[in-house]
């Protein structure tokens, strides 16, 4: 006899998260907190953890940087689902994604050049840049030539809720202003690849460093107009160095070496608010993984936009 209690609950998409690297420069510590946060949420909620390669930025792009960070993350004992992503590969998509919008209208091409957009003393927007003021939005004034494309934004204000950084809200036109899909040198934004991405993987949680909190509302604009899922989505802090800055190449940040083993995906998980047990912290991989993946709550992750090596966190 089957005692089986029919399941008529909604069925639920198994969680998907990824971690979506940028072959810059070798893994270091930042993007290590990034790999783990991403990986750990995915695992403990018992969903998959998927790789992305994002070199559409090929001007940025260093080669063997892809190969190495591979290397690395399975050296650490990282194990992820299915094929690697990798963006180069895509352009195919990322064009069909421009031209649906071009046939949306939700696209305009754009003859400014950055000495033209900042003559006319916009305002910063919120990534450092400048607010566009919107020249080229009713037409190519006329004998100029289309450099750019960009992507028409309302002015109203998108809201979401981060899982760390709580309620965010961000008026697109006065934040950022149309932004740039695809460059004057050819190169497709990664605004646009992101979400075309997300979406080709399925991606319905993502995990990620809070230098992206700001362009998040641009994606979701973008996941709106192509009628694409929106995740939900969860900002780590960023590690800093003593003077405030991100780790990046640019600061030097050094390469992380998995020789170091446990003791170097603990220090990672501390800047996550997660103390690490002394014997866990020293012991293999092995012991590592799931004491990690037991311990794991996002709940525990502090809400900051940087943490400091040594910085006390809030209990
Ligand atoms: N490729 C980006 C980076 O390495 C991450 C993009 C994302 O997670 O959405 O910073």
């Amino acid at each position: 006899m089957d005692f089986s209690v029919p399941d008529d609950r909604p069925a639920q998409p198994p969680y998907r998260g990824r971690f979506a690297p940028s072959p810059t420069g070798p893994l270091h510590f930042g993007s290590l907190v990034a790999a783990v946060g991403s990986h750990l949420d995915a695992r403990a909620s018992k969903g998959e953890w998927l790789l992305r390669i994002e070199d559409v930025d090929q001007p940025r792009t260093v080669p063997g940087a892809a190969d190495g960070i591979l290397r690395t993350l399975d050296a650490f004992g990282f194990a992820w689902d299915g094929e690697v992503l990798i963006q180069s590969r895509r352009l195919d998509f990322y064009h069909a994604a421009l031209v649906r919008l071009q046939l949306d209208g939700d696209v305009y091409p754009c003859a400014c050049s950055r000495r033209e957009i900042a003559a006319s003393s916009p305002p910063a927007s919120i990534d450092g840049g400048l607010v566009y003021p919107g020249s080229c939005r009713t037409g190519l004034a006329g004998g100029r030539a289309a450099r750019a494309w960009r992507m028409r934004v309302p002015d109203r204000v998108i809201a979401f809720d981060d899982r760390v950084q709580g309620r965010q809200q961000q008026n697109l036109e006065r934040a950022v202003g149309d932004f740039i899909l695809l460059r004057a040198d050819g190169q497709f934004a990664y605004q646009l690849a992101v979400v075309t991405d997300d979406a080709a993987q399925g991606i319905n949680a993502v995990v990620r460093g809070v230098d992206l909190l700001d362009s998040t509302p641009r994606q979701i604009w973008l996941q709106q107009r192509l009628q694409l899922p929106t995740p939900s989505y969860a900002h780590l802090p960023v590690v800093t160095n003593a003077a405030g800055e991100k780790l990046s190449k640019q600061t030097l940040a050094a390469a992380v070496d998995p020789a170091a083993g446990s003791a170097v995906l603990a220090a990672a998980l501390e800047f996550l608010g997660h103390p690490v047990p002394a014997d866990i912290r020293a012991g293999p991989l092995t012991d590592f993984w799931p004491w990690a993946i037991a311990a794991w709550s996002i709940a525990r992750v502090p809400a900051l936009r940087s943490v400091f090596p040594g910085q006390r966190l809030p209990p």
